[in-house]
């Protein structure tokens, strides 16, 4: 035998015991966009690369050491999987031109892809939800964005995640404010990292997004964006304030929030529990009103969030929300040469009423199938042997509860099979 093949390290098959949790989410997840009005878009996983790098910037985690990037041997492209939606999204509607009819409200779902050091909550395939409302100014719509967080939470049935906010201003703000930051950190150089070091060139607002915990004083004591917003920026960000107190959804400025992506201006927010142990972000947004334009688009406001579905996922489990698992109705048993034959018309019959039905396969006795049928959790055995199939009939047994076997014609089946499923229980 040859040696087994594994999964690339980081990347997760997701099992079909996951999976009905995984639905669960997905439902409510369409259900709630719905109800704000959201669209969903769909781009492709693979993108040409200068499109991360002058979306997501040159000096992020991302672009520097986290993306799967190639060239494509048959044209020489330069080819990135995905790492995160919003450049794709914003792409998507600059190419076709989407803003022309008025403003857009978004959302898209799947695989992303980090280079990453794989530990829990963190893999190098993981999945997102994206939210994204283009073509819109107002600190309205960033509010919108975080009350349906809060509402998801409640939807999903998960409690405890807090909303961390923070704004970066604008672009001539953040620069004054990058100004005294190199200041400080330049006076600080010895206390700084390596990382830190590099960023205090390239990207020094990064330096308050480490990590590091022997970083975590200097970062303290840093020149706090807050104190270099304008009239409108502040004005800006106590309109997001003053809806979410409006609302009653609790919040915490946090002047160290930076985000790990260039793009972001103005609101920035995550949002953030202690149950995940260290991989505690499920969820992280802000606006963007540059990208629309870096992308080669007319200029355009937009902001939008992206959260991590592993972790939502893990912490509906850790809540004990039950799983969208839905029960099988029918396992039907048969043998003999007429019953195998008769059995496929019985069953496209029974899914013609949208009964759900798993049709036994391959060898095995009466004995043996009604074992298999018990341990498939169905509700319902139909069972076929060349009798009934003679009789056009079909025997019937309640595997969930005591009920005499009964027996019915094809045409009377599927009113026998309600009557156990849905009818009134006699036990
Ligand atoms: P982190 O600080 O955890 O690296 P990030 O700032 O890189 O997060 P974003 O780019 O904002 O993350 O992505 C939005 C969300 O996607 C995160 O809040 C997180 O829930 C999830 N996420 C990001 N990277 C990963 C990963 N490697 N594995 C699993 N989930 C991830
Ligand atoms: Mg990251």
């Amino acid at each position: 035998m040859s040696q087994a093949l594994q999964a690339v390290r980081g990347m997760n098959d997701i099992l079909p015991d996951e999976t009905p949790l995984w639905e669960r989410f997905e439902d409510t997840v369409r259900a709630w966009l719905k109800s704000y009005g959201y669209r969903n878009i769909r781009m492709p996983l693979v993108e040409p690369t200068p499109l991360f790098r002058r979306a997501i910037g040159e000096a992020t985690d991302i672009v520097e050491k986290e993306m799967y990037s190639f060239v494509d041997e048959l044209n020489g492209e330069h080819l990135t999987l995905r790492p995160e939606g919003t450049a794709s999204c914003v792409r998507a509607v600059v190419q076709h031109n989407l803003l022309y009819g008025g403003p857009q409200r978004l959302w898209y779902s799947g695989p992303m892809f980090r280079h990453e050091r794989p530990q829990k909550g963190r893999y190098r395939q993981f999945h997102q939800i994206g939210v994204e409302a283009l073509g819109l100014a107002g600190p309205d719509i960033d509010a919108e964005h975080l009350l349906m967080c809060a509402r998801l939470w409640d939807d999903l049935g998960i409690s405890g995640v807090r909303l961390h906010l923070n704004s970066l201003g604008s672009r001539a703000e953040r620069h004054r404010h990058r100004e005294a930051l190199v200041a400080y950190l330049q006076e600080h150089r010895d206390a700084l990292d390596e990382d830190s070091r590099r960023r205090l060139v390239t990207n020094p607002l990064r330096v308050l997004d480490s990590k590091n915990p022997a970083m975590q004083a200097l970062i303290e004591g840093a020149p706090r964006m807050l104190d270099y917003l304008g009239d409108e920026s502040a004005a800006h960000f106590e309109g997001v304030q003053a809806v979410l107190r409006g609302a009653g959804i609790p919040f915490r400025i946090d002047p160290r929030l930076v985000r790990g992506l260039d793009y972001y201006n103005l609101t920035v927010s995550e949002w953030v529990t202690d149950r995940l142990g260290a991989q505690g972000t499920v969820c992280g947004g802000g606006r963007y009103d540059g990208l629309v334009e870096l992308v080669g688009g007319k200029p355009a406001p937009a902001c939008g969030f992206a959260m991590g579905v592993e972790r939502l996922v893990a912490l509906m489990r850790e809540a004990g929300v039950a799983d969208a698992g839905e029960a099988l109705d029918v396992y039907l048993v048969h043998q003999g040469a007429a019953a195998d034959a008769f059995a496929f018309t019985v069953a496209e019959r029974l899914r013609d009423h949208g009964f759900s039905v798993l049709h036994h396969a391959g060898p095995g006795g009466f004995k043996a199938q009604m074992k298999r049928a018990d341990a498939s959790g169905a509700a319902v055995a139909v069972i076929i042997g060349d009798d009934e199939a003679a009789a056009g009939e079909a025997s019937v047994k309640a595997l969930r509860e005591e009920r005499p076997q009964t027996r019915a014609p094809l045409d009377a089946l599927p009113a026998a099979l309600s009557d156990i499923l849905y009818g009134e229980r006699t036990d």
